[in-house]
């Protein structure tokens, strides 16, 4: 199977208390898209400015990632500047620039209207939905969302919900998004607005997921060095899509939910190790496997008596 990855492409500058680093390949397609081309065939589609660099292009190719839906526009690519705070758990906007982002009209190529499994990285929700009016059949559709939209595009981003398999946000959107202090009223309430799984993001804290009377709790990787978590939540959501892709079924459960989060999980902490997607550019699928055995073993308990 294959799976579509949505989302934006752009230029980052990402500065934490230690390091700054500009023009970065960033966006929420960018890491979703790489992240899940570990597991699967990816069709992505985004836009870009005349002004992005051929070497990121190259990295997508190298990926095996298809580009048949990348727009190539004339004008600059869309920017984003973030900054970090000491936890590297808190960060702030410092300034965004749409760019050729603002008119992003995302378009299906014939060749991608039939993929089987779809990932809508972060865009406003009715761009989201427009994707969706374009696909034929999916499978299994997952949606990524933001407090911006939540705040600026909530009527939107409810008429997704009632289309969509799966919402992935993180804790602060599912309460915002809800109202509920407790993240498992928020999660069962979320799934009551259309989405049959939800996923709950907690950073450094790992992650929840919520199905029909199921619930799993899965932790983050605990690691000792963390340079940039630009992007973690995009890895997270690409590799538990581009796993649900890698298992070819025409019908996905809890089950195979439980172990997609993990996965995501996998690719997302990886991903922080370095800036941007650099750590991605050598990671093998070897390393992929290591680590979810070490999630594996982290999470087993003896009983004792
Ligand atoms: P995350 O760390 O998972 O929130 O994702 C960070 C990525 O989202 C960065 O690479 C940004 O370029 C991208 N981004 C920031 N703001 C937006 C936005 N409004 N819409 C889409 N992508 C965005």
């Amino acid at each position: 199977m294959s799976v579509l990855v949505v989302g934006s492409i752009a230029l980052d500058t990402v500065k934490t208390p230690m390091e700054e680093h500009a023009d970065l390949l960033g966006g929420s397609a960018s890491y979703a898209a790489v992240a899940a081309s570990f597991f699967t065939d990816v069709n992505m589609v985004g836009v870009v400015g005349d002004d992005f660099p051929q070497e990121h292009i190259a990295f997508y190719r190298e990926r095996g990632i298809n580009l048949d839906g990348l727009q190539i526009v004339p004008g600059k690519t869309f920017r984003w500047s973030g900054e970090y705070f000491w936890d590297l758990n808190t960060r702030e906007t410092r300034s965004v620039a749409l760019n050729v982002f603002e008119h992003f009209n995302p378009t299906l190529p014939s060749s991608y209207q039939e993929t089987p499994i779809i990932l809508l990285a972060n865009i406003a929700p009715s761009l989201q939905s427009h994707v969706l009016d374009q696909a034929r059949n999916p499978r299994f559709t997952i949606a990524d969302t933001m407090d911006l939209w939540i705040n600026i595009a909530k009527d939107d981003l409810l008429a997704l919900l009632k289309r969509v398999d799966m919402l992935i946000l993180n804790d602060s959107e599912a309460r915002q998004l809800t109202g509920q202090t407790s993240l498992i009223k928020a999660g069962y309430e979320i799934r009551k607005l259309g989405p049959r799984f939800v996923a709950i993001k907690k950073g450094e804290h790992g992650c929840l997921l919520f199905g029909e009377n199921a619930f799993f709790s899965c932790g983050a990787y605990p690691l000792e060095d963390i340079h940039d978590p630009t992007g973690a939540g995009d890895c997270f959501a690409g590799g538990l899509a581009g796993y649900l892709s890698s298992l070819n079924t025409d019908k996905i459960c809890f089950q195979h939910l439980r172990q997609a989060v993990v996965y995501g999980s996998v690719i997302a902490s990886y991903n922080v190790e370095k800036f941007s997607l650099e750590r991605l550019r050598t990671l093998t699928r070897d390393d992929v496997a290591e680590r979810f055995e070490a999630f594996h073993r982290m999470s087993q308990f003896e009983l004792l008596g």
